[in-house]
């Protein structure tokens, strides 16, 4: 019986780990691909163009989203993020499940677009745990650190809209809740 994909939508505050559950994720299960979103922000450490995100000039993304090029898109720590339209669409319609890692705000236009679509928001145990990994990792300023710390409360208030909730203490066991609910939605009669 075919059918058509799933969008997987996982949010998270900046430092949750999100990004490391997410790739391990993909890797984890057949059928589910991971969109690679477009942004203006330039590339951190280790990065790469096309793996991580596809890394364009502010003008080229705003020419894009006039031609309404993006799923949705938003401005997320003063730079611009999109998730390419075509390419998403291309992959549902193949019956590929694909998961999307965006901000509260996109993942709300999302909603609106009334597509099959399941929610996921992600959470570190603690605020001072987050406060930690954002140290650890380095790659922000101190002013930067502070900013995203801040934004991460705002972000918290989203949590009631999303359908399902994982805390990222350890590792393997936030894997482990992903991916339960990843097969557990495939099962879904409706
Ligand atoms: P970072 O710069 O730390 O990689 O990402 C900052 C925030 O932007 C994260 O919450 C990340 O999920 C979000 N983000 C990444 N890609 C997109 C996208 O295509 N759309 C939206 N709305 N947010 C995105």
């Amino acid at each position: 019986m075919k059918r058509n994909g799933i969008l997987f939508i996982i949010s998270a505050p900046s430092g949750s780990g999100k990004t490391t559950l997410c790739n391990k994720l993909v890797h984890s299960l057949t059928g589910l691909s991971r969109s690679i979103s477009m942004t203006t922000r330039p590339p951190r450490n280790g990065e790469r163009d096309g793996t991580d995100y596809i890394f364009i000039e502010k003008e080229e993304f705003i020419k894009r989203q006039k031609k309404n090029e993006f799923l949705e898109s938003a401005k997320v720590f003063g730079e611009y993020y999109g998730t390419p339209k075509r390419y998403v669409k291309h992959l549902l319609k193949k019956g590929q499940d694909v998961l999307l890692s965006i901000d509260v705000q996109g993942a709300m236009k999302i909603k609106k677009l009334k597509a099959k679509s399941v929610y996921i928001f992600i959470l570190p145990q603690s605020m001072s745990q987050l406060r930690e990994r954002l140290m650890h990792r380095s790659t922000d300023s101190k002013k930067e650190i502070a900013k995203r710390l801040s934004i991460a409360k705002k972000e918290l208030s989203y949590l009631p809209r999303y359908d399902y909730v994982v805390i990222n203490n350890i590792l393997e066991s936030a894997l482990e809740n992903l991916r339960s609910i990843v097969i557990a939605e495939r099962c879904r009669m409706l």
